[in-house]
């Protein structure tokens, strides 16, 4: 056993056993179980996902995309190179979570990548900090990026579906509404144009109804486990670790998948 694999073992055994992870707010049912304020994996054998064949191709569907009335003209996105697009997330005000943002969370990582990350929106941290993925849940991410033989900002990046945190009255995270990922949802599309990604993993439920333009009433249980399709390339759908964090016993579904998609990857060009 090499050095490197004996590094990715003790990862996997940490995740195996599980540090106390910390909720942004508790699932309301079942079919929050994929949704990013969830709990936390343990990863079990890197064996168990990667013998799940590829089954399902899903098509994107592009949805309508409102403007909030108080934003100002804007150069068209799909067009922006990454200092225009980042300049313009910067600043945008598209929809109202911009009115509660300490940050814009635009994305991190190696921007050649050909693994893309794609979570919900940012919480507490994120918006503070301006990076996606930290706190307890990112350094799960990061665990499961070095598990897969990748690290942040090495052939992986990080985004979210949307910018800014989504608060509710209370000042505690939730998900974002159709309509702010309908307004955020352009810049994702056009990073993911400027990266050029080959595989692509939604975490949670709100990545995965986003990226493949699903009804919101989809149950998200027959997403898992299957290689879905976003512009061309393949895309798995797993728990979002904030979600792994606090529902351990799904440490190891979520090692099937992220299993499945390394062994698609393997297969793509
Ligand atoms: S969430 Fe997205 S669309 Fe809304 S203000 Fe922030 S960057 Fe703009």
């Amino acid at each position: 056993m090499t050095a490197n694999s004996n590094r990715r073992k003790a990862f996997l055994e940490e995740m195996d056993l599980g540090p106390l992870w910390t909720q942004r707010h508790a699932p309301s049912g079942p079919e929050d179980a994929l949704a990013a304020p969830d709990d936390g994996t343990a990863m079990p054998g890197r064996e168990a996902g990667a013998q799940r064949s590829a089954q399902v191709a899903m098509p994107v569907e592009e949805a309508g995309l409102p403007v909030h009335p108080s934003a100002p003209p804007q150069p068209e996105v799909a067009l922006m190179d990454w200092a225009t697009l980042k300049a313009n997330v910067a600043g945008c005000v598209k929809c109202d979570l911009c009115r509660g943002r300490t940050r814009t969370v635009f994305g991190v990582g190696d921007e050649k990548a050909r693994w893309l990350f794609i979570g919900e929106g940012p919480g507490r941290n994120e918006d503070l900090q301006g990076e996606p993925f930290v706190g307890q849940a990112g350094k799960l991410l990061d665990n499961m990026l070095i598990a897969m033989g990748l690290r942040r900002g090495e052939n992986a990046y990080i985004a979210n579906i949307v910018k800014c945190r989504p608060t509710d009255d209370n000042g505690r995270d939730r998900p974002p509404t159709a309509d702010e990922v309908a307004a955020c949802l352009p810049y994702l599309e056009r990073q993911i144009e400027l990266i050029q990604p080959t595989m692509l993993v939604a975490l949670g439920k709100t990545a995965a109804l986003a990226l493949l333009g699903l009804d919101p009433d989809t149950p998200v249980s027959r997403l898992r486990g299957k290689i879905h399709r976003y512009a061309g390339r393949p895309l798995v759908v797993t728990y979002h670790p904030a979600y792994l964090l606090r529902n351990m016993a799904d440490k190891r579904k979520s090692w099937e998948d992220l299993s499945l998609a390394m062994a698609t990857y393997a297969g793509a060009d």
